[in-house]
């Protein structure tokens, strides 16, 4: 089956009882029991929810692999999966991480007896002389957050199970339609289904798949166990927004490829940040292992803060909004909003600087994008 039918009818068979073409919504917390301890597979909507389930058996397919679990949010599902790590392991991450993870690993995990390195996984060689014999996890994400770094899958892949690690990897960037790192020797992904899995800016969820069944079961007992879960509603919006993944990431991609080539040429940008650009310094190693590079741009303004920050503000139909993923276009500048946390010297050196503006390139008219963004640049 293909990625595109797989969206709409994984986990979604139409309803017993009703014959519902649409997987309802089960909001429900507790289920009727036909005799003490017989029951239906379903006890109580934080262990069993049907609307969950389908979402979790979509996700699933779509990553290539049999195991999927919902999440509250991507920043749930995350923290969900440290719990494989017990007090004295040790981590090696990617250092351009999103924000929140390496929140959590530093000021959550770090309490809890858990060490981190990171590394610039795009490196395989930092990764190699970061491993240490208590190393259990090997954290990626790729593409990375502003500036857009991809990690070879399969190259750290093969270190991790060289030092007897497992490789996670957050593919929020890229969704599965166009990397699946289980395929590439990942042993779990998670997502922030809050960006393009939902993909229309109106949910917070997170997800966890994996092909291992030793690693499904432990992140199952702990979705159990410490109850960071979606909501049946949330779970069927994130539902619903799979069934269109394939089409939007399309125009998401067309779109920003279309931008990436515009901004390229633009007198007063310096450098454009787009894995589908020849020019860009991953862009070998992102045509190996995604069938396509995204809606994330990150440019460099020449001029500096004054001029990034000008831009940001003049456009219309690009919203200055934090967050990325969803059908709207959104403009931000980094330096000051969603990377704001990091030191401007820990940033500067690299290439995190305030000259730099991120898009999410949406799915409107590329003609209404690109005249909006012609407007705002100007001067
Ligand atoms: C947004 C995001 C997260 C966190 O997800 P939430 O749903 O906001 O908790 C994690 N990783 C990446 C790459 C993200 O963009």
């Amino acid at each position: 089956m293909h990625f595109e039918t797989t969206a709409i009818h994984a986990g979604q068979e139409p309803e017993e009882t009703t014959g519902a073409v649409v997987v309802p919504i089960f909001q429900t917390s507790t289920y009727a029991q036909t005799a003490v301890a017989e029951h239906k597979g379903y006890e109580y909507s934080r262990t069993q929810n049907p609307t969950r389930g389908a979402m979790e058996t979509c996700l699933a397919a779509l990553e290539g692999a049999r195991f999927g679990l919902g999440f509250a949010s991507g920043m749930a599902a995350t923290s969900t999966a440290m719990t494989l790590l017990s007090q004295g392991d040790h981590v090696v991450s990617s250092n351009d991480v999103y924000g929140g993870t390496y929140r959590v690993f530093e000021k959550v995990f770090r309490d809890f007896g858990i060490d981190f390195t990171y590394v610039t996984t795009a490196d395989l060689a930092e990764v190699e002389a970061a491993m240490r014999p208590e190393t259990k996890l090997v954290w990626v994400e790729t593409p990375t957050n502003p500036l857009l770094q991809i990690t070879d899958i399969a190259g750290v892949s093969a270190i991790a199970k060289k030092h007897g690690a497992w490789l996670g990897v957050d593919n929020t960037f890229a969704s599965p339609y166009f990397q699946r790192p289980i395929e590439h020797g990942a042993d779990f992904v998670v997502h922030s289904t809050t960006k393009f899995l939902g993909g229309h800016s109106d949910v917070v969820g997170g997800a966890a798949v994996t092909d291992d069944p030793e690693i499904h079961e432990k992140l199952a007992f702990a979705q159990n166990a410490m109850g960071a879960i979606p909501g049946p509603f949330d779970s069927w919006i994130v539902l619903r927004g799979l069934k269109t993944l394939g089409v939007r990431m399309d125009r998401h991609e067309s779109n920003a490829r279309r931008i990436a080539d515009w901004l390229e040429k633009h007198p007063r940008v310096r450098k454009v940040l787009y894995p589908g650009l020849e020019s860009f310094e991953h862009h070998e190693i992102a045509k190996k292992q995604m069938s396509g590079f995204g809606a994330l741009i990150s440019f460099y303004v020449e001029g500096g803060v004054d001029e990034a920050v000008a831009i940001c503000g003049k456009t219309k139909v690009f919203t200055l909004a934090e967050s990325l993923g969803g059908v709207e276009s959104l403009i931000e500048h980094p330096g000051k909003m969603t990377h704001a946390s990091i030191p401007p010297e820990v940033r500067e050196p690299r290439g995190l600087g305030d000259d730099l503006v991120r898009l999410s390139v949406g799915i409107e008219h590329i003609d209404d994008l690109l005249a909006d963004l012609d407007e705002a640049m100007k001067g």
